[in-house]
């Protein structure tokens, strides 16, 4: 059996009824923007990496941003870091020859949590394998996301490995795809006074399930009516 604390997250996953692969994305996440956020300032190599890569991917930066800014409620450290990523860029960019390319590593945070997800894919395999409770739990689970079932499948080489996350797999997707139907019959007008039951955010399940669970927390509630909706493409 895996060490238990190195399945924690996974378990963890599975009790919540999400994706457990994308429970420790959401762990190595916010692990690792914490740490960023608490140590960067004193780490001259750190900033850069970070500038090397042209900061952060869309997805990091925005959690960047729910830490320091609205959880320390400061712009200092952000902006001293794009600083230091915009300086950087001035400079390629002043050297840069037209048969050249401008480089950009890879997001640092992305790299951390991938890594980290390939590790726990090989934990849940394995734990898969030799644990009894644990596979009992995961042959009762939901299932996992499609992006981490290819990764899953990846990392499993023996027949019955992929046997079982065959069947998990295709036993939820056929419990989803009722759900949406029954969600779909009740939408019709003359079964819109049946109560709704546990169909009712199938669709919400079913964008975790195709695209995996966000790590990125909720933003801050929206105060102005007009930013409820995105804009529109050409506004
Ligand atoms: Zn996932
Ligand atoms: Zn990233």
């Amino acid at each position: 059996m895996v060490n238990s604390a190195l399945t924690r997250w996974l378990k963890q996953g599975l009790a919540r009824g999400m994706c457990p692969l994308c429970r420790v994305a959401q762990k190595l996440d916010r692990e690792y923007v914490w740490y960023f956020s608490d140590e960067w300032s004193s780490d001259g190599a750190t900033v850069e990496a970070f500038a090397r890569a042209r900061g952060f991917c869309a997805e990091h930066a925005e959690q960047l941003r729910l830490v320091e800014v609205l959880g320390l409620r400061s712009t200092i450290g952000i902006s001293d870091l794009y600083l230091a990523t915009a300086e950087l860029l001035v400079r390629d960019l002043d050297s840069l020859e037209d048969d050249a390319w401008l480089e950009r590593e890879p997001c640092p945070a992305c790299v951390y949590r991938d890594e980290g997800v390939l590790k726990h894919a090989f934990f849940f395999v394995l734990e898969l394998r030799e644990n009894p409770g644990f596979r009992a739990d995961f042959e009762q689970s939901i299932g996992v996301c499609v992006p981490h079932f290819r990764l899953l499948w990846d990392t499993s080489e023996r027949h019955e490995d992929r046997e079982l996350l065959r069947r998990v797999q295709a036993r939820a997707a056929t419990a989803l795809a009722g759900h949406l139907r029954e969600h779909l019959r009740k939408q019709r007008a003359e079964y819109r006074r049946e109560a709704p039951g546990p169909e009712q955010d199938s669709w919400q399940r079913a964008i975790w399930t195709t695209s995996g669970w966000p790590s990125t927390p909720r933003a801050e509630p929206i105060e102005d009516e007009s930013d409820q909706a995105m804009p529109a493409p050409n506004d």
